[in-house]
């Protein structure tokens, strides 16, 4: 078992036949991509992985990847601290044929080569989780504003018909109407 300063590398098949444990933080900070995102960077990202392999023989990296972000709520427009917890279900495959042949509970990470970078793989499981868009809860949001989550998603826009295409020759008729 390994706690507290996580590896900057990591040798996924090597591990998995170890059936090693990973747990440790990593700043928010370090993960260039998804501060990109956020209204800032404090914080860290919780990881917990499990290695081991299947009764396939395939490496697997199971686990949990979580954070508590700050992002700009869309409707308030202010801080809004938003949880994210990413499930890590992940096969090792050595290529693109592999990763098409694994069953749907799990992605494939691609390693032709022994060590991954953990810290851009810890980043994607967060960004593939995270929201598009935060919204503070109803009460805690400054807005004022009732919020649309009543709403089903997407009636916003069934609501609004359909804009009509215009007749190609009536567009002409009017051309030549003006001129
Ligand atoms: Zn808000």
């Amino acid at each position: 078992m390994f706690t507290g300063q996580l590896p900057k590398h990591f040798s996924p098949r090597k591990l998995a036949y170890q059936n090693a444990f990973f747990e440790g933080e990593v700043p928010v900070a370090s993960c260039p991509r998804l501060t990109e995102l956020l209204a800032d960077d404090r914080g860290v990202v919780k990881v917990s992985l499990q290695f081991e392999v299947d009764e396939q023989r395939r490496p697997l990296i199971k686990g949990q990847v979580s954070t508590t972000i700050d992002m700009i709520c869309e409707r308030c427009l202010d801080v809004a601290e938003i949880d994210v917890v990413a499930p890590v279900s992940v096969a090792v495959v050595r290529n693109e044929e592999q990763a098409g042949n694994l069953p749907a509970d799990l992605d494939p990470l691609i390693v032709e080569e022994e060590a991954v970078e953990l810290l851009p793989f810890i980043e994607q499981e967060i960004l593939l989780c995270m929201p598009g868009f935060a919204y503070h809860e109803n009460e805690t949001c400054h807005s004022g504003q009732e919020a649309y989550s009543t709403m089903p998603e997407g009636s916003a826009e069934e609501l609004e018909p359909e804009p009509q295409r215009p007749n190609p020759f009536s567009v002409l008729a009017g051309l030549k109407a003006g001129k």
